[in-house]
């Protein structure tokens, strides 16, 4: 990013401020695979299972090699496959569509709710068919889905519910964990989630001991005992440095989580003005931007701090605030089902408005624990300029 010198500068995220605070914990529980070569599963992942299982009420967890295979493992354990339906949001991170196709299954695709940005349960509803096997939700941006509608659903037609928690660690739904209500729950520990590792990881949670076992059979090559394949395996299996580190991050999540939140509340002031009365309305006449809302205060963990922009082109707005040394994402450009990849299944423009609407106007702002008062001020009083700016 080119900026000015002296000028304050806001990351997207900043990984290394947040290694550098608790970097002598870091190294030594680094160094205590290193120490006895546990490169491969071991002690330390074993140790980080226990705590995330605990953590979420969870029975069982089952540590891999990223979210992607977290997904694939559960569904392929769910015994989805060819000829099945999976119902899934079109708004999401291309790996929970990924994960039902790898199991030749069909995702059938739904909207999302238009002040949640989460699956639209109605619309999951509508979509069952006699094929349905199964229900993919997405708790996006670190906000849960409507577990109560769709765990009633799910029961209701027979499906399995399968959560995708890779945005959502730690976040609530009337006062439960989500990952602790499908079938299965998926997390990803990828460097940038809430709970990150120092590589590629992730994890299957649940409650079910013989898929528990299956998934721990998978990961390494579907061995049942030493040399001998029961059926077709995967390398899928966490690395010791992995667990080390996220067993010594998991103790800092829910401090994280509640500074993420008090920056969502901070941007939601600095950015709405005064109560009732916003300073950017959302209006044809005016630049606006929509804030996120969340559905309940403790439902959110704020992965994400995504605003939708209007009135001016969110692309021309990202780069004012690039000049002024502020960092965004779009979170993300397009909708699952028209990603070339699922162009066979023929869906169309106008089937899925309101992710069409967000995935054509969200912007994501620099969110991460370690943000300062004055770098979340910077940010707020630049979108100021840059909405107005336009309107003179
Ligand atoms: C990050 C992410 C994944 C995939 O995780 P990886 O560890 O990168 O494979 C899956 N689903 C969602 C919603 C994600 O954000």
């Amino acid at each position: 990013m080119k900026t000015s010198p002296g000028q304050l500068v806001v990351p997207f995220l900043d990984l290394q401020e947040q290694n550098r605070r608790i970097r002598a914990q870091l190294q030594e529980a680094i160094e205590s695979v290193t120490s006895r070569a546990q490169f491969i599963l071991g002690p330390a992942v074993e140790r980080f299972e226990k705590a995330f299982a605990r953590y979420l009420g969870r029975r069982f967890c089952i540590g891999l090699n990223s979210g992607t295979s977290a997904l694939h493992l559960a569904l392929r354990t769910c015994d989805i496959g060819p000829g099945d339906e999976v119902i899934t949001t079109a708004l999401s991170w291309i790996s929970t569509s990924w994960a039902i196709s790898y199991c030749g299954a069909t995702p059938v695709f739904v909207d999302v709710d238009p002040t949640t940005y989460t699956i639209d349960s109605e619309l999951v509803r509508r979509a069952i068919t006699p094929r349905t096997k199964a229900i993919l939700p997405v708790h996006i941006y670190g906000q849960a889905c409507e577990m109560d509608a769709l765990c009633r659903i799910a029961e209701e037609h027979g499906l399995m519910l399968i959560e995708d928690a890779a945005q959502a660690h730690g976040a609530m739904y009337n006062g439960r964990r989500v990952g602790s209500f499908g079938s299965a729950a998926c997390f990803s520990f990828y460097p940038g989630k809430n709970l990150g590792a120092f590589g590629e990881a992730g994890a299957v949670v649940t409650d079910d001991e013989e898929l528990a076992a299956r998934i721990r059979r998978l990961r390494d090559h579907a061995q049942d005992g030493r040399h001998h394949h029961v059926e077709l395996g995967y390398n899928m299996r966490m690395e010791g440095i992995q667990g080390a580190v996220l067993e010594v991050k998991l103790l800092h999540l829910d401090r994280w989580n509640a500074l993420r939140a008090a920056h969502a509340a901070r941007y939601q002031e600095l950015l709405a003005g005064p109560p009732n009365r916003p300073v950017i309305p959302m209006t044809h006449r005016w630049e606006g931007l929509q804030l996120p809302v969340a559905r309940q205060p403790e439902a959110h963990v704020w992965h994400l701090f995504v605003v939708l922009v209007a009135g001016i082109e969110r692309e021309r707005l990202a780069a004012r605030l690039a000049e002024q040394g502020i960092a965004t994402g779009i979170h993300y450009p397009t909708p699952i089902p028209f990603q070339p990849a699922y162009a066979h299944l023929g869906y169309r423009s106008g089937d899925f408005p309101v992710a069409e609407n967000v995935m054509r106007r969200c912007l994501s702002l620099p969110m991460f624990p370690e943000l300062s008062a004055e770098q979340i001020e910077h940010v707020a009083s630049n979108l100021h300029i840059a909405l107005r700016r336009k309107v003179a």
